[in-house]
């Protein structure tokens, strides 16, 4: 795919530095463009006498760093020739020491030679330009760099190999093949073109919408797995949520103490559960209070329960429920709740009928000795919807590609209702077109400018 004759890349070399801005055993000095030779030979001197120009794609000069005369660092230069680098263009990266004054004094070196500064995540937006590489998949490679678990990695890196974007054409496909039979039939009604059978039309046209409606239903649990979820540990005084918080973050974060109430501030924290971010919360415990100090905790506590994606409502099974636990309940009952029934190493004491009947998911746990936390790593995949979850079979991951997919959508349901209603067959082929254009803007074939500005603005320098 070539993308240049939409947008114009830019003629500058650029440079940036390409690795973290801290300091490392390595730091990268990228430059990119077409004098990219030309700029790191006037800095790069290989201790064999030889240039870039001297070697081929692929290979690498060892060599020492300077401004001018100023000497400033032993280096690795190493050469992509045009097209066959990660932007399409020719490409030095000078690999040197990962200090962030040497790489600062580099980078000052290159600009001195003509390079000009990167803007955030011009690199990448250059393979797109140059058809190295699809919106979506320029997309992952931030998803990528910013993956904070095993699942969001997997995701990141099946859309960084196109699984979304084959998705897409794939969807497309069936789309394009319907509009061309359609126009045909319509165009061409002398020609011996077979008649548009109106069943067979609807049955695509539901299996494509089944398709988009199963990409954007996995968009949230996509979103939990790369961004977290913000959870909140709920319950009434002692029942063991500070106890689960520091098992979940397996360090001792909150105070467990042994007299009701005592944890009133809201403590943060990111565990990773299974595949999960958590970003944990421990509350106070929603109760009755006169105490004014206590009374603060527990408003706040409820406003987190109101905000939070997932709420793990804390029992005490070795005690009966009281007033509080049902307010908590109540509280919670619409919620995306799972009841976590602790102290299962206790004898049981509590009605756990009536918490049956209120939440869809129970574990049983015992927060002091660990047991049970298994289960409840799959009773929160399962409330998010993220054990199903393949990411080889594509997974939107931006708020960008989840609109593009809406809209394909509801013009896919639009040309239903057409069909469905008997409607001409132009007003079918109408919304099919508007389906793929849709999908053309998704997979950034048909992208407008602002739509690819907005989508390296997020980027950094040097990606
Ligand atoms: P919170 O007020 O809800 O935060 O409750 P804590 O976590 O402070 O726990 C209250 C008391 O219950 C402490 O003495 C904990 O050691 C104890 N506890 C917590 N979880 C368990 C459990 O699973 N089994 C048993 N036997 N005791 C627990």
């Amino acid at each position: 795919m070539e993308n240049k004759s939409i947008y114009n890349t830019s003629s500058k070399t650029i440079a940036a530095i390409s690795t973290p801005q801290a300091p490392g055993g390595i730091g990268i000095v990228r430059i990119s463009g077409p004098d990219a030779r030309k700029i790191a030979g006037k800095v790069f001197t290989s201790s064999r006498g030889k240039t870039l120009d001297d070697i081929k794609g692929y290979t690498a000069l060892y060599g020492r760093v300077h401004d001018g005369d100023e000497d400033i660092d032993e280096a690795i230069a190493l050469n992509f020739t045009a097209p066959a680098s990660f932007t399409g263009e020719d490409v030095v990266e000078l690999s040197c020491h990962g200090g962030l004054y040497i790489l600062r004094r580099v980078l000052k070196a290159v600009f001195a030679a003509g390079a000009v500064p990167a803007g955030p995540g011009e690199f990448t937006r250059r393979a797109f330009l140059n058809g190295k590489i699809g919106l979506t998949e320029a997309e992952s490679v931030m998803q990528l760099i910013g993956a904070q678990g095993e699942q969001a990695a997997k995701a990141a890196l099946a859309g960084h190999d196109g699984a979304l974007e084959k998705k897409i054409r794939q969807i497309r496909e069936s789309l394009l093949q319907m509009a061309g039979h359609l126009s045909a039939w319509a165009d061409y009604p002398e020609e011996d073109i077979p008649e548009v059978n109106e069943g067979s039309l609807h049955a695509t046209l539901c299996s494509v919408k089944g398709e988009l409606e199963r990409l954007l239903s996995q968009f949230e649990a996509g979103r939990a797995i790369r961004e977290g979820v913000v959870t909140v540990i709920a319950g009434r005084p002692n029942v063991g949520k500070s106890t689960l918080m520091n098992l979940l973050s397996g360090c001792e974060r909150s105070i467990v103490t042994e007299y009701a109430g005592t944890t009133r501030d809201i403590v943060e924290d990111t565990v990773i559960l299974g595949d999960i971010p958590l970003r944990l919360s421990d509350t106070a415990g929603i109760h009755l209070t006169e105490d004014p100090v206590e009374r603060i905790g527990v408003e706040r506590a409820r406003e987190r329960i109101r905000e939070a994606q997932l709420i793990l409502a804390v029992f005490d099974s070795s005690q009966e429920l009281n007033d509080e636990d049902r307010e908590l309940v109540s509280f919670v009952l619409r919620s995306p709740a799972i009841a976590v029934v602790n102290k299962s190493d206790l004898p049981i004491k509590i009605d756990i009928k009536y918490i049956k009947e209120n939440f869809k998911q129970i574990v049983y746990i015992s927060a002091l000795s660990g047991e049970g936390l298994e289960q409840l790593k799959n009773a929160v995949a399962e409330l998010l919807h993220t054990a199903g979850l393949n990411p080889a079979d594509g997974i939107l991951f931006t708020e960008r590609q989840r609109d593009a997919a809406r809209r394909a959508e509801d013009s896919v349901s639009e040309a239903i209702v057409a069909v469905e209603s008997g409607m001409t067959l132009d007003a079918v082929t109408v919304s099919i077109e508007g389906a793929i254009s849709a999908l053309l803007e998704l997979t950034g074939e048909r992208a407008t400018e602002a739509v690819v500005d907005s989508v390296f603005h997020n980027f950094c320098v040097g990606k």
